[in-house]
């Protein structure tokens, strides 16, 4: 049938590891994203990989961990709110909030499920530790009264076993990598690496558990430097120093121009000098007619325009049969060359609206 489906609508609660891996996946398949998390840092990071944020009004500060932390009474109700709106507004929404040793905050309730289309989709991918979802019963793939899939497995990567283990083994070769650098066998344990302080448990009789916490490279930046007083004022003379040169830089510029203008003019037969004026008009309406004209029909433009040089053939024809050789060899000169200019440039029109025509052929 003519026309086209509009893509689905997919909705990523939680960009932590699992949700922008979700939105990659949803985008590459031509869906439309958005995503929400409590971390404010996160949008970023979800744009990047093609999801619009949606922040939630009232947002948690900026996280120097990565993970989120429990959210106030006020911000949990704006984000009920939010989500209720947001899931009604989806096809397929994708949960995958997770705050570390809790059990997984709940973000869609009952009532939001029920107001959902029928059709629409719900992966609960945080079901193991209890579910985003009211409804989802972890372990299960379950139907609502008004037709929402919930999907809560909790194996998921048990269902898919080959990627699983080709994402996992490639995991260990990288550890392996980091740990025996010399490619001997033998490890090294850099102590200041964050994999290999993260993955010791105890070192030479010494308890190492827990390690200090990861600091994510989406941890806001250190605030900047202050200036002193005298630095802002240091600043301040070089770039006074800066303006003043550039402004006597332009001030020569300009008078070199003149200057080579009235020499010019100077050397000018006098009938031929209102001809610069002529020059100088063109030169201004060429500027606004060209800079008017979308790119696309620069060419057909500029092969019009080529055409007025015509008036150089009819010149050159009535030259060329001069008795002067010289005068003769520059006529059919012009005409060669003028004649390239204006078939030339029209036949690329010609090429160009071709294309243009080969949609209603
Ligand atoms: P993660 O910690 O990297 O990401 C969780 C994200 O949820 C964080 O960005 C956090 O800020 C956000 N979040 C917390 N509370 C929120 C709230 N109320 N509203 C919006 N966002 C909130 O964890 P992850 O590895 O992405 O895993 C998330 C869930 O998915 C876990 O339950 C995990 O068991 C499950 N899971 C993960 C994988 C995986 O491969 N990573 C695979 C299957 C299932």
């Amino acid at each position: 049938a003519a026309g086209k489906i509009p893509p689905a609508k997919v909705y990523v609660i939680g960009v932590g590891v699992a949700g922008l891996a979700a939105i990659g996946t949803a985008n590459s398949m031509g869906a439309q994203v958005s995503a929400t998390d409590v971390r404010s840092e996160t949008a970023e990071q979800a744009e990047s990989v093609g999801a619009t944020f949606v922040p939630i009004p009232i947002a948690q500060e900026k996280s120097d961990d990565g993970y989120a932390k429990e959210m106030s009474a006020d911000q949990a109700d704006a984000a009920t709110k939010l989500y209720t709106e947001q899931a009604a507004a989806n096809d397929i929404v994708i949960t995958t909030a997770n705050i570390p040793g809790r059990r997984s905050p709940l973000l869609i309730t009952k009532e939001a499920v029920a107001a959902m289309a029928p059709g629409s989709v719900i992966v609960d991918m945080a079901a193991a530790g209890g579910g985003n979802c009211e409804l989802t019963q972890p372990g299960e793939k379950v139907v609502t009264e008004n037709g929402v899939t919930i999907i809560g497995y909790t194996d998921l990567a048990g269902r898919l076993p080959g990627q699983s283990s080709q994402l996992y083994g490639q995991n260990i070769v990288n550890l392996f990598k980091l740990i025996t650098p010399e490619k001997d066998g033998n490890y090294v344990l850099d102590m200041e690496d964050e994999v290999v302080r993260g993955i010791t448990v105890a070192k030479d009789g010494e308890n190492m558990f827990p390690p200090p916490p990861i600091q994510v490279h989406a941890a806001p930046a250190a605030p900047a430097k202050t200036e002193s007083v005298e630095d802002a004022a240091a600043h301040a003379r070089q770039k006074a120093e800066e303006a003043a040169a550039n402004k006597r830089k332009r001030l020569l510029w300009a008078t070199v121009g003149i200057v080579l203008g009235l020499a010019l003019i100077a050397a000018t037969p006098k009938p031929l000098i209102p001809y610069y004026f002529i020059l100088m008009l063109a030169i201004v309406v060429g500027f606004y007619v060209i800079t008017a004209v979308t790119h696309s029909l620069h060419t057909p433009l500029m092969s019009e325009t080529n055409a007025i040089s015509g008036i150089i053939l009819v010149g050159a024809i009535l030259q060329v049969g001069s008795a002067k050789p010289i005068v003769s060899a520059l006529s059919f000169l012009a005409i060669l060359v003028a004649s390239i200019n204006i078939f030339g440039g029209f036949s690329v029109t010609h090429r160009m609206l071709t294309m243009f025509r080969g949609e209603e052929k």
